[in-house]
């Protein structure tokens, strides 16, 4: 076993500083003393010198598996610049450039080699890795690993098999910045690591703001924020290509110096637009989900998503990108129901199996829940990850100082209507019956006959919809099922019914032009 002061040594000589951050010092205990482990960090917590620090010190050599092939040269000649002997090898090389690489690691050339996962697929590559002296697979983004996860990659099942087919046996630290309790589950028992030796540090960010805007016009918002915060650089998250270039074009139009990151640009202009900004060279980074695993760029200051993205798992990986000098900064979710629709795009056309289906849905739901919640919305992201805290007091709903009204009756109405519906129907329909609407699918299930049909038709469909996502993610109604999720009241919903809880809802400001004395009606 070697001693932890060796590691500070390194810290300090090779990299430069003084202290550890949080975790990084238990992480590295558990590596030096032969255990297998997992660290789960925020991002920019620094997880790469959890394994690259006891890279220095082993004999041999330390794997890092890491699904970033775009930047394995990057960081590999950055570690290079620091006096590190590292190298990597991926899909990028000729076979010659690989066997060179592979008998200059015999050699001892190196202490770290940087592969992606896909080469453990390849039992050539598996038998070459064989005959190295490797002491440690590092396994970064070890949520891939896990089908619960948000970034499931089939690749990363092969590297259970890898290890075994390696003589030395190497220990293993997995990595990562976003696991459920489930996930990090999932990633022990297939690396065969022991739970105790999780080293968790947290999810929260005590930087990052956390706002949720509804119903706003997109450039109209974008553009007042660049103006309100001008020279600062972000990132602006859409869903689709084709928004992403739009977005681009509207910005670029108002003289904003933004450049547009998604898979369908050819790689030369993508990886010129990734350099722009991480050089400074433009101030806006507008992209799909395709930008941003693994980019350390420090000076973040904002992460603006244009629509909501499929999963709070993705969410608060994105928009943790976002200040990791640890400088206040800002997330900003831009939210409108109808953007559902594309996240449901995606999943109805992807390939993946029935069950991986619902469970997109699921976390769909759950994302929808974040942007109708009106509790601590870090809150909300941490329990999510399984972690009790206090409300944070910097995001938008602590910062919310509209007075809650009490919305008893309309909940009520709302929750009687499920009622009434035997939970076999979704918001819209449930929508469409408190409001009265005509239409065929109505007529067809005589929803009409429906006790409650009507009972708020002097309000719009839509606002009857916004309740009902209220209601649901404050937990009175539960929305079950997949593609078509049905809603059904909780117990909590039970106690709104028989008038013993009181349900309390702040409304947007418009809906106050009442005169307090029609307030009674
Ligand atoms: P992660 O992979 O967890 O997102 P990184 O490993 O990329 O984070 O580290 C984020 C940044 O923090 C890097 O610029 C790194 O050099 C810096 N860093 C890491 N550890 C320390 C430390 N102990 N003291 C100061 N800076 C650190
Ligand atoms: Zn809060």
């Amino acid at each position: 076993m070697m001693d932890l002061a060796a590691a500070q040594k390194v810290l300090k000589t090779v990299f430069g500083y003084d202290e550890f951050r949080p975790g990084q010092r238990a992480v590295i205990e558990h590596v030096l003393a032969g255990d297998n482990s997992l660290a789960i960090m925020p991002t920019g917590g620094g997880k790469s010198l959890c394994y690259q620090i006891p890279a220095m010190l082993f004999d041999g050599i330390t794997v890092v598996v890491s699904p970033l092939i775009s930047l394995m040269k990057d960081q590999v000649d950055a570690l290079n610049d620091s006096g590190i002997p590292a190298t990597f090898i991926n899909s990028s090389l000729e076979w010659p450039d690989i066997q060179e690489r592979l008998a200059a690691l015999h050699g001892g050339d190196y202490k770290l080699l940087y592969v992606a996962p896909e080469r453990l697929d390849s039992a050539a590559f598996v038998n070459a890795l064989a005959q190295l002296p490797i002491d440690l697979l590092a396994v970064d983004e070890a949520h891939c690993i896990s089908q619960w996860g948000h970034d499931f990659r089939p690749s990363y099942l092969a590297l259970s098999t890898a290890i075994e087919q390696l003589p030395t046996q190497p220990q293993v630290l997995a990595l990562t910045a976003t696991a459920t309790e489930q996930v990090a589950t999932d990633i022990c028992q297939q690396l065969k690591i022991n739970p105790n030796n999780e080293v968790n540090t947290g999810f929260a960010r005590d930087n990052l703001d956390l706002t949720v805007v509804k119903d706003q016009d997109t450039d109209r918002y974008i553009l007042d924020y660049l103006k309100v915060n001008q020279g600062e650089t972000g990132i602006i998250y859409a869903s689709t290509r084709k928004e992403v270039t739009r977005l681009t074009k509207m910005l670029t139009g108002q003289h904003i110096q933004a450049a547009a990151y998604h898979a369908g640009l050819p790689d030369d202009e993508r990886r010129q637009n990734q350099e722009d900004f991480l050089y400074d060279r433009v101030q806006v980074m507008v992209a799909t989900n395709a930008f941003g695993m693994g980019i350390d760029k420090s000076n973040v200051r904002f992460v603006i998503h244009a629509q909501v993205p499929g999963t709070l798992e993705a969410y608060y990986q994105e928009a943790g990108r976002a200040g990791r000098d640890g400088l206040p900064s800002e997330a900003i979710l831009l939210y409108r129901a109808s953007d559902l629709q594309i996240q449901r795009f995606f999943i109805d056309q992807s390939e993946m199996d029935e069950q991986h289906r619902l469970r997109s849905y699921r976390k769909l739901q759950i994302m929808n829940q974040y942007a109708n919640t009106q509790n601590c919305l870090q809150q909300f992201i941490l329990r999510y990850f399984g972690e009790e805290s206090e409300p944070c007091g910097r995001c938008s709903n602590c910062r919310d100082d509209r007075e809650a009204q009490d919305v008893t009756t309309d909940a009520q109405k709302v929750l009687s209507c499920v009622v009434r519906l035997r939970s076999r129907y979704g918001k819209g329909i449930v929508a469409q019956v408190l409001a009265g609407a005509h239409n065929q699918r109505i007529r067809e299930n005589h929803l009409e006959d429906v006790p409650t049909y009507g009972i708020m038709r002097n309000q719009r469909q839509k606002t009857v919809g916004e309740l009902i996502d209220f209601l649901t993610a404050a937990g009175y109604l539960a929305s079950v099922g997949g593609q078509y999720p049905t809603l059904q009241v909780t117990s909590k919903g039970v106690g709104v019914l028989k008038g013993e809880t009181q349900v309390f809802r702040k409304m947007a400001r418009q809906a106050k032009r009442l005169a307090p004395e029609d307030d009674a009606l």
